[in-house]
């Protein structure tokens, strides 16, 4: 029987979190998610110069903002800890005795090396400028669940321990993986080209290595360089204050090496996890596409049931002034709910349903200008409407036979109407149903709306 699948996230908290590491995560988790398998935190915090416990505080955050919790790791803890790697020197230096014990690994200068096993001669090196020793090591074959056979010989011994104690990445990344048992290494394929060191460690420890899953990079929206931390739309943290739906991010990073089996693109994370295998992972590169994401975020958004869009929507709308405590959860509940189907992101909530709260509300200037463009005269056509609302019963049925009965007065067409009623009541040019806002913003608002226009 195969053992339970042990997955890994190990991240260096060098830099803030970025799109390319929470897709790493994701696929990781989803994967221990799928298989009922576990997902491990693992901090590679061994240079001590450039990693902050202020990123580290950043991943652990944009991670549960992200919905991706661990097994075992930072704050959870697990039998395999300690999880963060500053932690376990006192391991590392023991797994070294074990190879220089075994004969695997010699100190030279300083530093510790791995012995390659191979025939050895010496060669002149171009780079170097002196002669080196060369190994002709056999070829390391990789049967990489992603990228598929790859095969790749070291051709010196490398470094594991550094002369000033420090393991190295390859041989600190080696002794975890084998430490944890972990089953699969799902990770970036700028990591390929170590896996053939990363293998060499393993045989010299006389244990079987992972499988592997080199995930496909993610490139810039245009051009042929891979999405850096500096490119637009790279920080996990920039959605987040963005009022995205966590859910959404999650739903399009999944999009990113990797497509739902269905057809679907927005898909609940029940069926992603269900539907997710890594040998459907995409050889070739992703793209990433933050028009494409901001469209996810908008139909997630419109999905959203009701009770979830008001409780993400209260500390919106209160941070920027428009209500407080006593504006009743049945009044928001009623704005909200007939502007949800034309939301295109929290982000623009404020904006969007401002006039629905105060009467100072911001007029847009090009919906000024089109108003004449059709039916003529806004003041003229207000002061048609207004007597018909005047009379008329306050529901959206009451509120249609007066603009049917104001359009056959002045023989004109009842959509001359809304335009400038919309413009009137709330600074826009487009919204939800007029006929909803209306109700919605009640008589009182409404008429004095309206005459205010006129004056
Ligand atoms: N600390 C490495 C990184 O951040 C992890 C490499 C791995 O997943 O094996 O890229």
């Amino acid at each position: 029987m195969k053992s339970p699948v042990r997955v890994r996230f190990a991240p260096s908290p060098t830099g803030f979190f970025h799109i390319g590491s929470a897709r790493t995560a994701l696929f990781n988790w989803l994967y221990a998610r799928h298989t009922g398998g576990k997902f491990i935190l693992r901090i590679e915090d061994t240079d001590k110069e450039r990693n902050s416990a202020e990123f580290l505080q950043v991943i652990l955050d944009s991670m549960r903002w992200l919905g991706m919790d661990w097994d075992e790791g930072p704050e959870v803890g697990g039998d395999f800890g300690p999880y963060f790697q500053s932690q376990r020197t006192e391991l590392y230096r023991a797994k070294l005795k074990e190879l220089v014990d075994k004969g695997k690994a010699y100190e030279k200068d300083g530093a510790w090396w791995l012995r390659l096993e191979g025939a050895r001669s010496m060669v002149f090196d171009d780079h170097l400028k002196k002669e080196i020793e060369k190994v002709s090591a056999a070829p390391m074959v990789l049967q990489d669940l992603v990228r598929g056979r790859v095969e790749r010989a070291e051709d010196r011994d490398f470094v594991i321990f550094r002369s000033n104690g420090e393991p190295v990445f390859h041989f600190v990344n080696v002794v975890d993986d084998i430490e944890m048992k972990i089953t699969h290494v799902i990770r970036g394929e700028d990591h390929l080209s170590n896996t053939s060191k990363h293998l060499e460690i393993f045989k010299a420890f006389g244990v079987t290595p992972p499988e592997y899953a080199h995930i496909p990079l993610i490139l810039k929206t245009d051009g042929p360089g891979k999405m850096s931390k500096r490119d637009r739309g790279a920080l996990i943290e920039e959605y987040q204050q963005r009022h995205y739906l966590p859910a959404a991010v999650r739903n399009y990073l999944c999009l990113l090496g990797w497509t739902p089996t269905d057809g679907r693109e927005v898909l609940p994370i029940e069926d992603i996890i269900s539907q997710f295998e890594l040998s459907a992972i995409h050889q070739s590169n992703a793209r990433f596409d933050e028009r494409k994401m901001a469209h996810i975020n908008t139909q997630t958004l419109r999905a959203l049931p009701a009770d979830e869009l008001n409780a993400l929507a209260k500390p919106i709308l209160s941070a920027a002034h428009l209500i407080d405590e006593s504006l009743s959860s049945q009044r928001l509940a009623e704005v909200l709910a007939i502007v949800q189907e034309k939301i295109i992101s929290l982000e623009h909530l404020p904006e969007f349903v401002g006039f629905f709260f105060t009467n100072s509300f911001k007029k847009d200037e090009n919906a000024l200008a089109n108003l004449t463009k059709k039916g003529g005269d806004p003041r003229a056509r207000i002061q048609e409407l207004l007597p018909h609302l005047e009379s008329c019963a306050w529901t959206e049925g009451g509120l249609e036979s007066a603009f049917n009965a104001a359009a056959s007065a002045h023989q004109r067409k009842p959509t001359d109407f809304f335009a400038p009623a919309r413009f009137a009541t709330s600074g826009q040019g487009g919204g939800p149903h007029l006929l909803g806002v209306l109700r919605v913003l009640g008589r009182d608002t409404t008429l004095a709306r309206l005459k205010s226009f006129i004056a």
